[in-house]
């Protein structure tokens, strides 16, 4: 196994860990050592999109996977069992909301060029403004399956909460919808039952 097949494992182990928290055996503390584990031997690496994951670019997006709720149980938790000095909740937190509009700012670049299209969002239509005219935010998601959804709301990461909430979940660097997410969920218990 090379170093990136070996980082792919590893995200998809914790993807998987972290959207079935509930149902491990150990419940959420032995979850909590194993990543711990994983993060304190990590060796930075890049990530599909080119940014560079040290440590602290891991736990960040480790904490972007928690509900907002939980987030501090998480953080709390993982901490003891750290090998390196955490930064605050808040540091992520902002880490977190920098990646989405850098994100969100890219897939605006790349629409350059073209008039921009209307989005219909609940029977109202919406176009592209730079950040300091925008009134909404949009996040567009797409899973391999096909389909496709649009979440509205103030702002980037408003947006991103509001697809989290409707069940959307990011596993293995993919945007996957709730049938698929089930689906998946399925397919990883029977792999650990044989
Ligand atoms: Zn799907």
């Amino acid at each position: 196994m090379n170093a990136d097949e070996r980082r792919n494992l590893e995200t998809e182990v914790m993807k998987a860990g972290l959207a079935g928290l509930a149902e491990l055996p150990g419940g959420v503390s032995d979850f909590v050592q194993v990543i711990a584990k994983i993060v304190n031997n990590w060796e930075p690496s890049p990530n599909r999109q080119g940014e560079w994951i040290d440590q602290h670019k891991f736990l960040r997006d480790l904490f972007a996977e928690c509900d907002s709720a939980d987030r501090g149980a998480m953080y709390s938790a993982i901490v003891p069992h750290l090998t390196f000095k955490p930064l605050p909740l808040a540091s992520y937190e902002s880490m977190m909301t920098e990646r989405m509009n850098r994100l969100i700012a890219k897939g605006a670049a790349k629409a350059e060029g073209q008039a921009p299209q209307p989005v219909e969002v609940g029977g109202k239509k919406y176009i592209e403004a730079s950040a300091a005219q925008a009134t909404h935010a949009i996040a567009k998601v797409r899973c391999s399956c096909g389909k496709k959804k649009v979440f509205l709301a103030g702002t980037p990461v408003g947006a991103m909460i509001a697809a989290r909430q409707a069940g959307w979940k990011r596993i293995a660097d993919r945007e996957t919808c709730p049938h698929c997410v089930k689906k998946l969920t399925t397919a990883i218990d029977k792999r650990r039952v044989a």
